[in-house]
């Protein structure tokens, strides 16, 4: 089973509850697809080793063959080329996401694509089982390009079961995740801003029709009812971790709460159940 572990926002314990759910059971492919700001590596203790760089291909100009028409920028849905009326355009590639639009709409073939690194994977063990983690580029924006090479790389690992660090929000990154999952564990902070964020990914979760369930991290710091969120979704909540200055400052160090807070322990051996009694 494939368990995307997600957030409306970040800063819910998204990421300690799904290392929490990787170090609780043997043998699952942890794999972080917070691309942005990998962390699940440090709070599983795992320095990966192996590196591959992931391309992509961005747009470029040959000078020669360009008769400065325009086509390109008009063309360009990611505002990419900058294009002043006449002369030669002016690709950004920080901001090309190597659609192939350009090359096709350019009547002269002036407009052209090479690869470009927008990233790498790298892949390491915790306990003996494998890890993944999706790295971009300082400044790249091509988040779900090298989210999806990531999860290509697991499939090659030929694993049961998947514990996924989905990024946080509710837009194209988190959806390239939860498309490939077959259930999601949403991670809300019992908050105003907690429950508002998290009902955005939870109406995605919907839309693609995926069996969800809700954590609430961090209860006793804000206390809202959950019940009008899970009645509105249908989901219910699989488990409740409270706020403890001890978990907060084992987060603050890199060190995982499973690993050093009791009630994380049987509180994860709790949310395996509900997650295998609902999902399964
Ligand atoms: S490849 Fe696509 S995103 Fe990149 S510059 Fe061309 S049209 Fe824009
Ligand atoms: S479409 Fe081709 S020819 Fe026209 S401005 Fe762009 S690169 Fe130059």
């Amino acid at each position: 089973m494939k368990i995307a572990v997600a957030s409306g926002k970040g800063g819910a314990g998204k990421t300690s509850i799904a290392a929490s759910l990787v170090l609780a059971k043997r043998g699952v492919l942890a794999m972080d697809l917070d691309v942005e700001e990998p962390n699940l590596g440090i709070l599983l203790g795992c320095s990966p080793g192996e590196l591959r760089p992931v391309h992509q291909p961005v747009a470029y100009v040959e000078p020669d063959l360009c008769s400065g028409c325009g086509r390109c920028a008009q063309a360009c849905a990611y505002g990419a080329i900058a294009w002043f009326g006449s002369g030669l355009p002016v690709v950004n590639e920080s901001l090309c996401h190597g659609c192939g639009v350009c090359p096709l709409v350019c009547p002269t073939g002036a407009m052209r694509e090479r690869e470009k690194v927008i990233g790498e994977i790298r892949s390491g063990f915790v306990d003996g089982a494998p890890f993944l983690e999706g790295r971009l580029e300082v400044g790249g924006v091509s988040t779900v390009r090298l989210i999806e090479a990531t999860i290509q790389a697991g499939e090659s690992l030929h694993a049961d079961d998947w514990i996924m660090d989905a990024p946080p929000g509710a837009s194209c990154p988190v959806s390239a995740v939860l498309r490939e999952a077959d259930a999601a564990i949403l991670v809300v902070e019992p908050t105003p801003f907690g429950l508002s964020d998290v009902a955005g990914v939870l109406e995605v979760v919907a839309d693609m029709k995926k069996p969800a369930g809700i954590v609430a991290n961090k209860t006793g710091m804000g206390d809202l009812s959950l019940d009008d969120l899970c009645r509105r979704f249908s989901v219910e909540v699989f488990a409740r971790y409270p706020f403890t200055r001890s978990a907060a400052k084992a987060g603050a160090r890199g060190v995982c709460p499973y690993r050093s807070e009791e009630t994380w322990v049987w509180k994860t051996e709790s949310l395996w159940r509900a997650i295998e009694r609902r999902f399964s």
